[in-house]
């Protein structure tokens, strides 16, 4: 999964963006509006977290934006006391919001909330066949018994689970799971979904040829 951070208090976005690459996800920044404005709309991402007050185009502006042309899931953060910004935010399209300071616990699973009923799965876990797939833990077994997958084959195999039944193209896969900071090589997820394929079955993962890969429903 591949997040968007708009926020212009530098040690909180450091906080952040650290803490949600320990989850798994890969992760984008911005400390201006306007660069967050030009990343939202010109990268792929599974939730946008959008810090209101911002220098230049505010949060608000940022939503009203991407409203007009896409469904991404958005996290506002506000300001404690500003009950009219959270049903404003609510109001213009956010999905949720959190109020300054916040719990970080909470705020990852908001958002591991907002992915999942964006791809239409509310619940945390997912099974396909013996597999499940427990969103929360990140954790993974088969008939039962757990399987330990490198955080890459997880985040292919979830971001593949939360679209079963649908066709994902290699591109899809790399822009939702590396972010700005990654330059590794683009053979990867083919030897990503080999792995997945020896720890979980031949079958699980299937190649559409010249398409990519879908975990069928
Ligand atoms: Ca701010």
């Amino acid at each position: 999964m591949r997040l968007l951070i708009v926020e212009d208090e530098p040690r909180l976005l450091r906080n952040l963006a650290k803490a949600f690459r320990e989850e798994g996800y890969a992760v984008d920044t911005a400390e201006t509006g306007d660069d967050g404005l030009y990343k939202a709309e010109n990268f792929g991402y599974d939730a946008i977290v959008l810090d209101i007050m911002l220098p230049g185009v505010d949060g608000w502006e940022i939503l009203a934006r991407l409203r007009t042309t896409q469904r991404t899931p958005v996290l506002l953060l506000t300001a404690r006391d500003a009950t009219h910004d959270r049903v404003r935010g609510l109001d213009n399209g956010a999905d949720d919001y959190l109020i300054k300071p916040f719990d970080l616990q909470e705020l990852l699973a908001r958002l591991r909330a907002l992915i999942r009923r964006a791809a239409g799965q509310p619940r945390a876990d997912l099974t396909i066949r013996d597999v499940v797939i427990d969103t929360r833990s990140r954790t993974v077994t088969r008939s039962g018994q757990p399987v330990a997958l490198t955080a890459r084959e997880y985040a292919i195999l979830e971001y593949l689970a939360l679209h079963r039944g649908s066709v994902v193209s290699r591109s899809a896969l790399y822009e939702h799971l590396f972010d700005e900071t990654d330059d590794t090589l683009s053979n990867l997820v083919d030897v990503h979904i080999f792995s997945i394929r020896k720890k979980l079955g031949a079958d699980l993962v299937m190649t559409r040829r010249g398409q990519g890969y879908c975990i069928e429903m």
